[in-house]
């Protein structure tokens, strides 16, 4: 039998956010907090690390713990085919061509029972269940009075239909929605109350703090990129929609005109994300023997600290997705005063203002055109690094996301 397993958090304190993040966002947490004090929430998603939920979810839950709110994270289990067809359900979320068989749906079914088995009737007031991969579980499970929110990450406004009928046969069990944009949710959604809420960043997270000598030091040798020479990278999952051999026919079309350019692909493997292990052997053969282009991972040893760096170092960071929900990427590239180019997809342009602190980018054409713009042109480059700065300040720090979820919280109390 498959049982929910719990994720353990480290500790976090909103104090420390004090002179970083916006005082009154914090004083509102902190009012809000008084009111909300006790309160039992209950977070499930599919995986504890890789990809934009689980790190938001690893500072979100600490500070929310910090408040006084009872908190706990739980992760569903599954086979590997379970997570085969969750990622084909993502795809096909975001709009690709697929269909769904008898066996799919009985997949489906047979692991959410499976997880939902181990839940008991009003152990928590508030449950905010992410993404589609535990979607189902309050179709099996007995929540008792638990208020059921659904956390969708992805862009769900054009989506494959028999997909979408397939998830929104689910959604009728939640009291409320929350999307990145309003215009994620698909007409006829089956959720009444809807919330638009932007994720966000941790400042003070390991992937995001200002490093010491020692750390970035040794994260450089890890990179094995010359700093004398430019440098632009993207760091994401392996994934299609985030278009990695996109950018690098960039650079190499770039390479051209700037002796020495240098590519950064940095790129996680997810425990949920079983495509990613063929898009990276994919990578590895598209860009040959550069010795120029460095495709690192986590398995060579590139965790927070390395990203940090490496987005620190680059002269630009990209994100050409295709389809994006997000792109955490762009603010924590913005954070670091790094000027970026983000497909015009998604979330991006919430982040990407275009011509302020970066371009967005609907080609590979354009996508040349505006890095090589922000490589000549380094008084620009630190202008529009500067500007990011200040827009992941006031719009997409943790401290905002706290906020808006206790916010919510308070209308469903
Ligand atoms: N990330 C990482 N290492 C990698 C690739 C990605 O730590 O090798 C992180 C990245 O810094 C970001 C998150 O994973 O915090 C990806 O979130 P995003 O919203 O950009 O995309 P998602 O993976 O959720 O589609």
């Amino acid at each position: 039998m498959r049982h929910i397993k719990t994720v353990k958090v480290i500790q976090k304190k909103l104090h420390d956010y004090k002179g970083i993040a916006d005082g009154q966002v914090i004083e509102s947490i902190t009012e809000l907090s008084r009111k909300l004090r006790g309160l039992r929430v209950l977070h499930i998603n599919a995986t504890a690390y890789g990809g934009g939920v689980a790190e938001i979810l690893h500072t979100l839950i600490p500070l929310m713990k910090d408040c006084g709110l009872e908190v706990d994270w739980k992760t569903i289990e599954a086979p590997g085919e379970f997570f085969d067809l969750t990622k084909r359900m993502h795809n096909a979320l975001q709009g690709k061509e697929d269909s769904i068989s008898v066996n799919d749906r009985d997949l489906f079914e047979r692991v959410s029972k499976e997880n939902s088995a181990f839940i008991k009737p009003d152990e928590y007031d508030v449950v905010i269940i992410h993404d589609p991969q535990p979607v189902a579980l309050p179709a099996y499970a007995n929540f008792g009075s638990s208020k059921l929110v659904w956390r969708c990450h992805i862009d769900t406004s054009s989506p494959n239909p028999v997909f979408w009928n397939f998830l929104n046969s689910f959604l009728s069990y939640y009291r409320a929605g929350i999307f990145t944009l309003l215009s994620y949710a698909k007409e006829g959604i089956s959720i009444e109350s809807l919330y638009a809420i932007a994720p966000s960043i941790d400042p003070l997270s390991n992937k995001n703090r200002d490093l010491t000598e020692a750390e970035f030091g040794s994260a450089l040798k890890k990179l094995g990129v010359d700093t004398s020479k430019p440098l632009i990278a993207q760091v994401s999952r392996f994934d299609p929609w985030k278009d990695p051999l996109g950018v690098v026919d960039v650079y190499k079309s770039l390479k051209k005109q700037f002796a020495g350019l240098q590519l950064l692909m940095i790129g996680s493997m997810a425990s949920d994300d079983p495509e990613g292990w063929k898009i990276y052997e994919d990578l590895l053969r598209y860009t040959g023997m550069d010795y120029d282009v460095k495709v690192l991972s986590n398995f060579q040893g590139i965790g927070d600290i390395e990203v940090n760096a490496s987005q620190r170092i680059s002269d630009v960071v990209i994100q050409k997705s295709l389809r994006e929900g997000f792109a955490l990427t762009m603010s924590e590239a913005m954070w670091k005063r790094t000027p970026v180019i983000g497909g015009n997809v998604g979330g991006i342009p919430l982040q990407v203002h275009h011509g302020v602190n970066g371009y967005l980018v609907n080609s590979i054409e354009e996508t040349i055109e505006y890095t090589g713009k922000l490589l000549e042109d380094r008084a620009l480059a630190t202008d529009m690094g500067n500007k990011g700065h200040e827009i992941a300040k006031r719009d997409f720090l943790t401290t905002r996301h706290l906020k808006e979820y206790l916010e919510l919280f308070s209308d469903l109390a």
